[in-house]
């Protein structure tokens, strides 16, 4: 089911998102460990056409931080909304809900799938911040924590 990285990314990243930090349904801290800062659906690039899961770099209050980003309907929930929410790979003392954020998506990890289980549903979570940790260590996609997006 999960594809090899590719040594760089390749088209169509990298994508750049921005938006305001918006509140969910408040799942992802609470029931998974896992939060999710989501961004307004009408924030969502249209080059992002293909539900799943993707990694990058995210930057809120001025730092850059690894990331693993969900986009979809999150077919465990069976959401009717499309959702587009990052996990920074970061420890943060406070929410910062209404903040701005910004992100610059690398790669692609693996399509949406179905648990039957949460705990399968963490475990896979987990797998993918390992792969996309590893896969940000390579130059070619460290280079985006530089990127003038993060400048501006
Ligand atoms: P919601 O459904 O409202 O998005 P979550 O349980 O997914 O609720 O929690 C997300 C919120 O938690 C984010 O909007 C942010 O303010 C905060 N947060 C704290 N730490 C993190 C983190 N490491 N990654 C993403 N969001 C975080
Ligand atoms: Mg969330």
């Amino acid at each position: 089911m999960r594809a090899q990285i590719p040594e760089r990314p390749g088209s169509p990243f990298p994508i750049e998102v921005a938006g305001i930090v918006t509140k969910g349904f408040g799942r992802g801290s609470r029931e998974l460990g896992f939060p999710t800062a989501n961004i307004s659906p009408t924030d969502i690039p249209s080059q992002l056409d293909r539900v799943g899961v993707y990694f990058g770099y995210a930057m809120v209050r001025q730092e850059v931080f690894s990331m693993v980003m969900s986009l979809g309907y999150n077919p465990y929930y069976k959401n009717v909304e499309k959702s587009l929410e990052i996990y920074i790979v970061h420890e943060f003392k406070s929410d910062f809900y209404g903040e701005s954020m910004r992100a610059i998506v690398c790669g692609w990890l693996r399509p949406e799938l179905d648990y039957t289980t949460r705990d399968a549903l963490i475990q896979d979570i987990r797998k993918d911040v390992t792969i996309a940790l590893t896969a940000l260590e390579q130059p070619a996609y460290a280079q985006f924590k530089e990127h003038p997006i993060f400048k501006r």
